[in-house]
């Protein structure tokens, strides 16, 4: 960034654990360090048999499971009951950010901490943001007793998450880092970590797509993914976190695929009005141009390409243009009309070509 340095940065306090085949260790010694007498272990279930054996370990009071996407309102509900039934002082999650989201859930109305163990790579561990879902309609906030104390990153927990979802969510944490750049609080701080983010992403996901055994390319993707949620919670939701909120919301898409498909969409819109993020941009991915550059990983990952291969009919798209028109924050480097975004929708939703 040039000019003048002057800006106002928060930096969220927190505790990082990282390391392959460490997380069992590493939360028994968090568990003892916060001297937890009544822990609560939420388990997203594909991690079942980890997450059964590190809740023995730890004698976990007990061990939960009804996690839903979104955090539907009657189970965090269901959750915190059981949560007060135990007397809880402490909710180990393992997961998405779906098992992510239901501690978070816990917290907000309880304020006991999290230790945060997370499986995929969309970054909800590294954010004081919750979401809570009712009838249909998610709504968020932003409260700093849900924030994880600490995040304990293992690489071996993401190695059943299978190539295509470890793509979808891997862009899913790309999209955190690009729209970080031109969010309402971004700063030259938050700016420093969606470049190393993206360079991280970058290189760890074509690591995974080659060989998604490859512990190495995995951790790469998680240390990205850290970095993402937390350029993503300083510097807030821009343009793309709002359209993909609105579309994950009012049409039940999935969360990481629909990030990996709009995000292409919005930087080549973006792009001609933000030149110092579209720099960092292709710097990181080590190509002369943004778009190409995004463009040209995205090929090579076989990522998502059309909103239509995840339900969204073509006659949803007015209405989504209106809700999204609504939440677009005025920092969006590039004025946005009602048409701009029809059209944008209209590309992403058939998978048109994404030119620069
Ligand atoms: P998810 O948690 O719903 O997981 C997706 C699927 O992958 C689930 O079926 C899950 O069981 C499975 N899975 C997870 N880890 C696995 C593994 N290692 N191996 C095999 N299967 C695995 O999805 P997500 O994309 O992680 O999270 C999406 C949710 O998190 C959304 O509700 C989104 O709004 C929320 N989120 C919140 C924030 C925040 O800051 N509050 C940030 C990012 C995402």
């Amino acid at each position: 960034m040039t000019g003048p340095l002057v800006f106002a940065h928060q930096t969220l306090g927190q505790r990082v654990l990282f390391g392959s085949g460490l997380a069992a260790a590493n939360v028994a010694e968090e568990v003892d360090r916060l001297r937890a007498n009544s822990v609560m272990v939420i388990t997203g279930g594909h991690d079942a048999d980890f997450a059964f054996r590190l809740a023995h370990q730890i004698k976990a009071a007990l061990t939960y499971d009804e996690v839903a996407p979104h955090v539907p309102i009657e189970k965090a509900e269901k959750a915190r009951a059981a949560a007060k039934e135990y007397d809880v002082d402490l909710v180990v999650c393992v997961g998405g950010g779906s098992a992510i989201g239901l501690a978070k859930a816990i917290a907000l109305t309880s304020r006991v901490p999290i230790i945060a163990v997370p499986t995929t790579y969309a970054g909800s561990e590294a954010t004081n943001v919750w979401g809570i879902t009712e009838a249909s309609r998610k709504t968020t906030g932003v409260d700093d007793c849900v924030l994880p104390l600490t995040v304990i990153y293992d690489a071996e927990l993401t190695l059943s998450l299978p190539p295509e979802l470890s793509v979808a969510s891997g862009l899913n944490a790309l999209a955190h880092c690009v729209d970080s750049l031109w969010a309402p609080r971004a700063d030259p701080l938050n700016a420093a970590m969606a470049s190393e983010g993206i360079r991280a992403l970058a290189s760890g996901l074509l690591a995974l797509k080659a060989d998604p055994s490859n512990l190495q390319g995995r951790e790469q993707t998680q240390y990205g993914a850290y970095l993402s949620a937390v350029a993503f919670a300083s510097a807030g939701s821009g343009i793309h976190h709002k359209i993909c909120h609105v579309l994950g919301g009012a049409y039940d898409l999935p969360h990481a695929q629909t990030h990996a498909t709009v995000l292409p969409y919005v930087l080549a819109f973006n792009a001609p009005y933000a030149p110092e993020a579209s720099a960092r941009i292709a710097a990181a991915l080590g190509h002369n141009d943004a778009v190409q550059g995004l463009n040209q990983l995205r090929r090579a990952l076989n990522a998502p390409v059309a909103l239509r291969n995840y339900g969204l009919k073509e006659t949803d798209l007015p209405e989504a243009t209106d809700l999204i028109l609504r939440a677009i924050p005025s920092s969006n480097p590039r004025p946005v009309t009602q048409q701009d975004l029809l059209t944008l929708l209209q590309a992403a939703w058939s998978g048109a070509e994404v030119l620069s």
